[in-house]
């Protein structure tokens, strides 16, 4: 009898290592459990259950009670959140998390509105977000900019107020421009002056679309605010001609697959559309939406593309080079990104 050959272990190559960019994930929703615990402790805030157990809650958003269960406890975690030495130690955190997972460059969204009260007003705030971001960066060496999100569920002239702050701010890290909230909450259209102010300052436009509801929220956000980026933009999948439009414009749809299940817009990570809109052509660039709510970060969200949906590593590597693209990291961060995604492939692993 001849010896018996063990098929050798598959070897895969560390998606922490492939050098990505991350453009979807949202301030508070980017904390660490362990943090929210500590500031929650620091300030006396009472957290609901849901935020202190080791798993992340349970959420479903496609209701209207579901999701405003999931802003309550977006809400009760962004009370702990109270300081200037809060504020660095969230945007530290995040760095950190985003390098462990193969980041090279971050683009954070906030609501400066919601920290504006305990801060000083909207544009202390933006001077603590903005310097934190600076600190960040230099500590740990990871490009971060920032995206100023209106609250669709605010008035629309709340929103030009943030559009106006954020042009003020583009020489200073400000990259951005995005809408966010329940999708199912007023039009498009409604905000489509922010967008014009955000635009011609030379921000970009990246509106939350086709997320809870369907392929006319993503139509909206491209014929109304003329977005080039489309937060989730998942539930374009259902529209052959929608998604054409996306990849004939190279239009990035920032897609959350974590996120989507937490929140049942799919109910398993093989459901979320990343094959139909991969080969269709529309630029992907993964994102963890809210670690802090989702129980996952950077990276895991390629693990779901490989394990769900049979990405193999060519296909990892033209994710990552499509976050890249899709970012507004200047040239030779990009350059240094995308050799480094050559170097990640053609590393045997
Ligand atoms: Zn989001």
């Amino acid at each position: 009898m001849g010896v018996r050959q063990d098929r050798p272990m598959e070897r895969v190559r560390d998606l922490t290592k492939l050098p990505k960019a991350h453009l979807h994930l949202h301030f508070t929703g980017s904390m660490r459990p362990q943090t929210l615990l500590e500031l929650a402790d620091k300030h006396g805030v009472r957290l609901p259950e849901a935020l202190t157990g080791a798993e992340p809650p349970e959420l479903r958003a496609t209701d209207e009670r579901g999701w405003f269960r999931f802003q309550r406890l977006y809400d009760a975690a962004r009370n702990c959140l109270r300081d200037e030495e809060d504020i660095r130690r969230l945007v530290r955190e995040a760095a950190e998390e985003d390098v462990r997972d193969g980041s090279g460059w971050l683009e954070i969204q906030v609501d400066p509105t919601s920290y504006a009260p305990r801060l000083g007003g909207l544009i202390p705030t933006m001077e603590v977000i903005l310097d934190a971001v600076d600190s960040a960066a230099r500590e740990t060496g990871l490009g971060i900019r920032v995206l100023v999100a209106a609250n669709r569920m605010k008035h629309p002239l709340d929103a030009r107020t943030l559009a106006r702050l954020a042009v003020r701010y583009a020489d200073r890290g400000v990259v951005g421009f995005g809408l966010s909230n329940d999708e199912r909450r007023g039009m498009a259209r409604d905000f489509d002056r922010a967008f014009a102010i955000a635009r011609e300052g030379g921000l970009l436009a990246a509106p939350h679309g086709g997320e809870l509801t369907g392929p006319t929220s993503v139509r909206d956000c491209l014929d109304d605010l003329e977005a080039t980026r489309i937060g989730h933009g998942v539930r374009a999948a259902e529209d052959a001609r929608l998604l054409r439009r996306l990849a004939e414009r190279q239009i990035t749809c920032e897609v959350c697959p974590s996120s989507n299940v937490a929140l049942g817009v799919f109910d398993k990570p093989e459901e979320v559309p990343l094959r139909t809109m991969f080969d269709a052509g529309v630029p992907l660039a993964l994102g963890a939406d809210d670690p802090l709510l989702f129980g996952s970060r950077l990276a895991a969200q390629y693990e779901i593309a490989r394990r769900h949906h049979g990405f193999d590593d060519a296909e990892l590597a033209e994710l990552a080079r499509q976050s890249v693209r899709g970012s507004a990291a200047p040239p030779e961060v990009r350059s240094r990104l995308l050799a480094g995604v050559d170097t990640w492939l053609s590393t045997p692993a």
